[in-house]
C-alpha cells in the first residue's frame, strides 16, 4: 500500500456506539479522529426501534436517535466522519495501513469498532427468499407486514423484543424457538407471554423457507418428536445471535476461536497501537451502554499510548 495525505493520529473502524464513543474521547484528547462508518451507520443499535437500557433516557430513546447523538456529539468536539468502509488492513509496521472503498489512511493508532453481524440459519430458501419475507431486521422490515401473519426464530432477548416489536404490524407473531425454554430475560418474557398477538413453537427447528418469489411457509421440524410440518407465514425474521465482523484483521490480530478480537483489560490487542471494544471483540455482554464504555476505554488507551510515545 502507498503513504497518502490521509495520516491520522487515531482511525476509528465502526460507527456504532463503541464507535463514536471511542470518537468521543479521541476528538476531546484533540486528537482529530476520523471514523470510518461502515455500511451500517450507528451500528446494529441504529437498527433497533427503541432501546430502553441505556441510562440517561427514562422513557427510552430510538436506536437511530440514539446514534444520530452520539454522531454529533463526537462531530462536536472535532470528529472527522467519513461514509467508508476498510477493506484491507496491514497491522504489520506503523503507521497502520488500511485501504477503504474511496482511498487509503495511514494510522497511528487503530479502533476497532467494526460490531457483528447476524447469523444465518442456512436452510434452502433462506438466501433466496431474503427482503421477499426472509430479513434479519424487524425495524427495517417489519412495516412490509401489515396484517400479515410472521414467524420469529430464536429464543434470547433480541427474538422477543422484536418479535413483540413486529405484533405493531403483523396480524400474528409465533416465536419458534428450538427448546421449550427462553433465554430471554424475564420482562421481555412476561410481555410476551401476556401479548394477544404472540404465540409460541417449542422445541422445533426451520428447516426450510418455502415460495417462490416470495416466502409462503416454512417446513419445521420438532427436534423432540422429529415430527415434520409446514407452517404457513408470510415474513420469517430470524435472530439467532451474531458473529463478529473481523474477518479483515484475521491472521493479523489475535481472536477466539469464534473470531472475536482478543483484548486485554485495557482493550490492548495483540499488536500494540490497535485497541478494541464493542461487539468485534464482546461476545458477552452486547449492550449498547458496555459497547459504548468499551470504545470510550480503548479511545482511552490509545490517546495514552500515542502520549507515551512522544514522550
Ligand atoms: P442470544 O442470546 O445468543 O440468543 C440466540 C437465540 O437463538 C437462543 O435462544 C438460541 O437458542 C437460538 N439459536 C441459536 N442458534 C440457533 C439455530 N441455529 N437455530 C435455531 N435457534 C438458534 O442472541 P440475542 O438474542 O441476539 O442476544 C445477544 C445478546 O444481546 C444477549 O446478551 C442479549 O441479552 C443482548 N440483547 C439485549 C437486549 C436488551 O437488553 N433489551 C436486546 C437484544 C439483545 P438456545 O437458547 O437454545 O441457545
Amino acid at each position: 500500500m502507498e503513504s497518502n495525505n490521509n495520516h491520522v493520529k487515531i482511525l476509528v473502524l465502526g460507527s456504532g456506539p463503541a464507535g463514536f464513543a471511542a470518537a468521543l474521547y479521541a476528538a476531546r484528547a484533540e486528537l482529530a479522529p476520523v471514523v470510518l462508518t461502515g455500511t451500517q451507520l450507528g451500528g446494529q443499535a441504529a437498527l433497533t426501534y427503541t432501546i430502553e437500557n441505556y441510562p440517561g433516557f427514562p422513557n427510552g430513546v430510538g436506536g437511530a436517535e440514539l446514534g444520530e447523538l452520539f454522531q454529533k456529539q463526537a462531530e462536536h468536539f472535532g470528529t472527522r466522519v467519513e461514509f467508508d468502509t476498510a477493506n484491507r488492513v496491514d497491522l504489520s509496521t506503523r503507521p497502520f495501513k488500511i485501504e477503504t472503498d474511496a482511498g487509503k489512511y495511514q494510522a497511528d493508532s487503530l479502533i476497532v469498532t467494526t460490531g457483528a453481524s447476524p447469523i444465518k440459519l442456512n436452510v434452502p430458501g433462506e438466501d433466496t427468499l431474503l427482503g421477499r419475507g426472509v430479513s434479519y431486521c424487524a425495524t427495517c422490515d417489519g412495516a412490509f407486514f401489515k396484517e400479515k401473519k410472521v414467524i420469529v426464530i430464536g429464543g434470547g432477548d433480541s427474538a422477543l423484543e422484536e418479535g413483540l416489536f413486529l405484533t405493531r404490524y403483523a396480524s400474528s407473531v409465533t416465536i419458534i424457538h428450538r427448546r421449550e425454554e427462553l433465554r430471554a430475560g424475564a420482562i421481555l418474557q412476561k410481555r410476551a407471554n401476556e401479548h394477544p398477538k404472540v404465540n409460541f413453537i417449542w422445541n422445533t427447528v426451520v428447516t426450510e423457507v418455502l415460495g417462490k418469489d416470495k416466502m409462503n411457509a416454512v417446513r419445521l421440524k420438532n427436534i423432540k418428536t422429529g415430527e415434520e410440518s409446514v407452517f404457513e407465514a408470510e415474513g420469517i425474521f430470524i435472530f439467532i445471535g451474531h458473529n463478529p465482523n473481523t474477518e479483515l484483521f484475521k491472521g493479523q490480530l489475535k481472536m477466539d476461536a469464534h473470531g472475536y478480537i482478543e483484548v486485554d483489560h485495557l482493550m490492548q490487542t495483540s499488536v500494540p497501537g490497535v485497541f478494541a471494544g464493542g461487539e468485534a471483540s464482546d461476545p458477552h455482554f452486547r449492550q449498547v451502554v458496555t459497547s459504548a464504555g468499551m470504545g470510550a476505554a480503548a479511545a482511552i488507551q490509545a490517546i495514552r499510548f500515542l502520549e507515551a510515545e512522544s514522550g
